[in-house]
């Protein structure tokens, strides 16, 4: 990593503003359902609180689209944050304007200050400059720790280094260490599975890792469309007509780069898209009309595994099934013992995507693999090769 993190400067007695990624789960009374986000910033805020720093935290929650929405206010966090740091939190009425410019110049070394929300001001997401600026007058310097949001140029992400330097916290360092050292520098063979439910999101990704991966494993609701693609009849699967050109351009350099690329040799077929659908497992040559391709079956996990056991580093993203249905986990489920097999034998495995990191979550999987990525969108952007806004933003080291 090549940027600066909290550890390159001085930050006694400081006012530090730390872009954190709050944006946690709420249930219909407002109680947070899972504080893993908040968690996760505990190490920067702790560091920069034992280092002299008065601590100034900002971050979205939700989309309140602008607008103030009472039930998306920060303050069930700051109850959160205060009880995890074990110190009082204070929070502001708002995150700009001179009530908080008051608030934040009064603030004291080792003490917490959290910003309402972020997205209460249409200005973040236009990353307005003035908007920009006034949220830079509450600190002396700006640490990022969002990876989450890293891949928009809002203002607390992008414009606010406009103003204050910046520096990326320990959560942002971590991220872009791991996805960074998978991607640039890895272990072979390399081994990448890609999933998700249309080829048309992960079209950059595949065209990265076509060139970067030594063995493309693809499975998911965009394998109906390489599967189409090559000939076989699909039924009622999700389908993408209109990326039936690039599947089979993807297959072709796959082959002349003698890439070994897996499709599914067997898959679930359910009668509809429903978690009590009915359903059964078939050879790929074998789907019915009518019938719709939900799961990879037992074969396919095998032809994954008899690849992914070779492998040193394996990066992951996007669901090899419909997940969120129980009927249509288990090939998530049963690749995610794989890759856990894999970590314990030392390779390195790497998590990328929102739907992928809470399958693995949801498996109780997430301490047995290298790393799961904490930014969803952020992830697979960076696994697209795409620079991220607000990681460019941040001085170089
Ligand atoms: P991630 O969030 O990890 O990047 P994606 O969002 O790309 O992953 O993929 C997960 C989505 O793909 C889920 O909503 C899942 O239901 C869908 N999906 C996976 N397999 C299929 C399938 N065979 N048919 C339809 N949708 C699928
Ligand atoms: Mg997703």
């Amino acid at each position: 990593m090549n940027k600066k993190t909290v550890r390159d400067i001085e930050v006694e007695g400081k006012r530090v503003l730390v872009r954190v990624d709050f944006n946690v789960p709420l249930d219909e009374e407002g109680h947070i359902t899972d504080d893993t986000r908040i968690r996760a910033a505990l190490p920067t805020i702790q560091y920069l609180l034992d280092h002299g720093a008065a601590v100034i935290l900002m971050s979205h929650l939700g989309r309140p689209k602008g607008k103030v929405v009472e039930k998306l206010r920060m303050a069930p966090v700051a109850v959160r944050l205060s009880e995890l740091l074990q110190r009082p939190v204070q929070l502001a009425p708002d995150c700009v304007g001179p009530q908080v410019e008051e608030l934040a110049r009064a603030l004291q070394p080792g003490q917490v200050l959290l910003l309402e929300n972020l997205r209460f001001h249409a200005e973040e997401e236009q990353n307005d400059p003035a908007f920009a600026r006034r949220l830079a007058a509450l600190g002396d310097l700006y640490v990022n720790d969002a990876f989450g949001t890293a891949h928009r140029a809002h203002a607390s992400t992008e414009g606010v280094t406009h103003y204050l330097p910046g520096v990326a916290g320990f959560l942002m360092e971590k991220e872009l260490n791991f996805l960074g050292a998978a991607l640039e520098n890895p272990r072979r063979p390399f081994v990448a599975v890609i999933g998700g439910a249309k080829v048309s999101d992960k079209i950059a990704v595949l065209e990265r890792l076509l060139t970067l991966a030594d063995a493309l494993l693809i499975g998911g609701g965009m394998a109906n469309t390489f599967l189409k693609a090559e000939g076989y009849e699909v039924g009622a699967s999700l389908v993408e007509e209109g990326k039936l050109d690039v599947a089979r351009d993807l297959l072709m350099r796959a082959r002349e780069r003698k890439l070994e690329l897996v499709l599914p040799v067997d898959v679930v077929i359910a009668d509809r898209f429903a978690p009590d659908a009915q359903w059964r497992v078939v050879p790929r040559d074998q789907v019915e009309p009518g019938w719709r391709i939900l799961d990879i079956g037992l074969e396919t996990v095998a032809a994954f595994r008899q690849v992914l056991e070779k492998a040193q580093t394996i990066v992951w993203n996007g669901t090899l099934g419909v997940a969120e249905m129980p009927a249509f986990a288990r090939g998530t489920k049963a690749v995610i013992e794989i890759l856990a097999a894999c970590t314990a034998r030392g390779a390195t495995t790497v998590i990328g995507g929102g739907d992928s990191a809470a399958a693995v979550e949801q498996a109780g999987a997430a301490d047995k693999m290298t790393h799961v990525s904490t930014g969803g969108g952020a992830s697979l952007e960076f696994l697209e090769g795409r620079i991220l806004p607000g990681v460019a933003a941040l001085q170089d080291r």
